[in-house]
């Protein structure tokens, strides 16, 4: 076993205050691609970068559009766990995880058997009529033809999921950062740490144990106690 990886055990192994903090590295390994790294969604060719294209203003000056990447691009329905959601839920169940953080929206900790999810981009799984709240599954969303709408008043239906310029939900911000500030370890995992306000929780944890695990260099390595390198399915499977 890799030398990080042994020190990353021996942390995991002797905490029961463990918080994850994760973002779309974790689910590169269920196929889903992430936004910045080579095969992710920044290295594709569309007319619009994502963030234009998932941003407030963009969904609502043309829905149409939006609507139309966000089925292309953003759904993966039958997207499965991988070894690092399954790790989490373990921990959970084991009482040493106090939670999961997370900026996806895919939904996959919860399909892993997490339970203590606080998902600050909101969930492709959860979408409402934005005139009368009512609410649709993601089944729902990719049958419909074009823009969905709403089977009642007619209405658009919007995922719940936090786009560009949009904040975010002070219920969940409030419960990660207490979780963070409290915690005896904080394993943050494929994130870049470049999407703000999210990347800014790390400045929470009060610890020595901050363990940063990516692929590549992320824009917070030099706060890390311990950094591992590689895909975070095959690392966590090792612990
Ligand atoms: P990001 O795309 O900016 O960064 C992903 C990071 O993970 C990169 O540093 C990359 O090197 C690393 N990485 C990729 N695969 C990895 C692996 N197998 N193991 C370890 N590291 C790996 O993603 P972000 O920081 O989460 O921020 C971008 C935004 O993208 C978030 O707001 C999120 O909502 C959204 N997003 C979500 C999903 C999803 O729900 N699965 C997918 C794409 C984008």
């Amino acid at each position: 076993m890799d030398e990080a990886v042994a020190k990353l055990k021996k942390i995991v192994d002797e905490s029961d205050n463990i918080v994850f903090f994760g973002g779309a590295g974790v689910s590169t390994e269920s196929n889903i691609p992430d936004f910045r790294s080579v095969d992710g969604l920044y290295n594709q060719k569309y007319k619009y970068p994502p963030e234009r294209i998932i941003s407030h203003s963009f969904y609502m000056d043309r829905t149409d559009e939006f609507y139309e990447f966000y089925k292309d691009r953003m759904l993966f329905p039958d997207a499965e766990p991988n070894a690092a959601h399954y790790k989490l839920a373990q921990w959970e169940k084991e009482g040493k995880l106090r939670g999961v953080i997370t900026q996806n929206i895919d939904g996959l900790h919860q399909k892993a058997g997490s339970e203590k999810v606080f998902e600050l981009h909101g969930s492709v799984l959860r979408n409402y009529c934005t005139h009368c709240g009512k609410f649709f599954d993601l089944d729902y969303i990719i049958k419909s033809d074009g823009i969905p709408k709403c089977d009642e008043c007619g209405n658009i239906i919007k995922p719940d999921v936090v786009l560009y310029e949009e904040g975010l939900d002070n219920e969940v911000i409030g419960a990660a950062v207490s979780l963070i500030s409290k915690a005896d370890v904080l394993i943050i995992g494929g994130t870049s740490l470049v999407v703000y306000p999210a990347a800014g929780l790390i400045d929470y944890y009060r610890g020595n144990k901050l363990v940063l695990v990516n692929k590549d260099e992320t824009a917070r390595d030099s706060r890390a106690d311990l950094i591992v390198h590689g895909k975070i399915g095959e690392i966590f499977s090792q612990i």
